[in-house]
């Protein structure tokens, strides 16, 4: 048999019909879905009689408009009040098992699909939301799906699909201190371009992803989008398996023997063939900052704000060009040392336990600058949870910032957590666009201890001057 990656086993095991010339019809696994992009599904099941075909593969949190403060106090903003309102309706009336408000299951959704063992290796796993390849961390084959689409795999558990090409990032290297997995994704991006990876999933592979931790390898696959990628996967491996292993929803007992032994056969085969490669020297790696309005425009901490005038391609020199018109920052200077006006530590990309260690190792025994609002927003109540237990919200409230409660929170100003005009952000999100984390506000992208190093100094900061 012709070897194959881990993206064509999973594709050929899923595919239950696939014509030439026509897309394929792809079995889904798991479809997560939120309060945001399923009102419009429900209604068109409701309107055509329909039930939801398999709901013990469905599963639903409420993320993107639930406010971060006080749950016991009434949802303040309408809109967001009857989306939540609407989700917990629909999922009573199909009978759909939802993670709400009070749910002490409740989260984003791409951190609470791994924490519950629902996410698992050779899965092919969709929800309404670009990063959905957050869950291809644990070797599943994860998409972001569109409104139409979510009804789709609500009627039928099935979805059509084009066969993706493929795409290997090799990244090898050890991590220097202050280094993270953020500042490696942040340096793919910067390198390929956002649409560097335009119709590929990528693979990525080498000693830096082996050495990460789970939680890191997910802020990897979190932003392959934001590369333009369908999705991003890594192999499953002893790292994988130690992650999953007792966790709820995880297979148990004999079905756990089962499943590693299914998991094992996954990793590509040698010699199997990928459409694209790069390759990431990650030991050579500076903690990576974002200084304009797409994720690829990223650069080292150290360096400086490159001068439209040296980029080539006319329509990537535009927009630089209006990306530092809308930040207000000028070419050819540092970002170092730009004041700055809020602090985010959270999202899907950086709102798991090891990203508030990370923050928490610089928060300790310092404080947040007096000019600096510092929002620490763990992804999941099991996140908040177990940040408690480690005393993280105590290290968090006597630097001065605030600890809030779990969802999307300032990564999108949808909740009430947003920017004015004009603010600064430097944020662990995955999104710089224009107007992201609130109209006219100002969003640098980078990793939980560059962002805590803000804090601290109230400006950019280079976090290996801390450690
Ligand atoms: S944290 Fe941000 S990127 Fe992640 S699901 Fe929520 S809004 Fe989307």
């Amino acid at each position: 048999m012709k070897p194959r990656t881990i993206i064509e086993k999973i594709w050929d095991e899923h595919v239950v019909v696939e014509n030439p010339g026509a897309p394929a019809l792809l079995y889904i696994d798991l479809h997560l879905i939120h309060e945001v992009t399923s009102p419009q599904a429900f209604e068109g099941l409701r309107r055509r009689g329909l039930k939801v075909r398999r709901p013990d593969r469905t599963l639903a949190t409420a993320d993107h408009n639930v406010p971060t403060t006080d749950r016991s106090l009434p949802i303040v903003n309408q809109i967001s009040a009857r989306q939540i309102a609407q989700l917990e309706a629909n999922c009573r009336e199909f009978g759909l098992t939802c993670y709400s408000v009070h749910s002490p299951h409740q989260g984003i959704v791409h951190v609470i699909g791994p924490e519950l063992g629902r996410t698992q290796p050779g899965m092919t796993v969709v929800c309404g939301d670009s990063h959905t390849a957050t869950h291809g961390a644990l070797g599943a084959l994860a998409f972001g799906i569109g409104t139409s689409e979510v009804e789709h795999v609500l009627a039928t558990q099935c979805l059509l699909q084009r066969k993706p090409k493929t795409f290997r990032v090799e990244i090898n290297g050890t991590l220097r201190p202050g280094v993270t997995a953020k500042d490696v994704i942040l340096a793919l991006i910067a390198k390929i371009g956002t649409g560097g990876a335009t119709g590929h999933v990528f693979e990525y592979c080498g000693s830096t992803i082996r050495a990460l931790s789970m939680e890191e390898r997910m802020t990897i696959t979190n932003m392959s989008i934001e590369a333009g990628a369908r999705a991003g996967l890594i192999a499953p491996d002893d790292v994988t398996f130690q992650y999953l292993y007792g966790r709820p929803c995880a297979p148990q007992g004999i079905e756990w023997d089962r499943a590693i032994a299914r998991w094992k056969q996954l990793p590509s085969d040698d010699g199997a063939h990928y459409d694209k490669h790069a390759e990431i020297d990650a030991g050579s790696l500076e903690p990576m900052i974002t200084y304009g309005t797409s994720p690829g425009m990223g650069i080292p901490i150290t360096g400086v704000i490159p001068e439209p005038e040296s980029i080539a391609d006319p329509i990537e020199r535009e927009s630089v060009r209006k990306a530092l018109a809308y930040m207000n920052l000028e070419p050819g200077k540092p970002l170092l040392g730009h004041p700055v006006d809020v602090v985010f530590v959270g999202s899907c990309t950086n709102g798991r336990l090891a990203d508030f260690r990370a923050a928490a190792s610089i928060l300790k025994g310092r404080k947040v600058n007096p000019r600096v609002r510092a929002l620490m927003v763990p992804g999941s109540y099991e996140v908040k949870r177990q940040a408690e237990a480690e005393g993280l919200h105590e290290i968090f409230r006597a630097a001065g910032a605030e600890w809030r409660e779990p969802g999307c929170s300032m990564c999108l100003a949808m909740n009430g957590d947003q920017l004015e005009p004009g603010q600064y952000a430097v944020s662990t999100s995955n999104r710089n666009f224009e107007g992201r984390q609130g109209p006219g506000g100002r969003t640098f992208l980078a990793s939980p201890l560059t962002a805590a190093a803000a804090a601290v100094t109230g400006v950019i900061t280079d976090v290996r001057t801390m450690l």
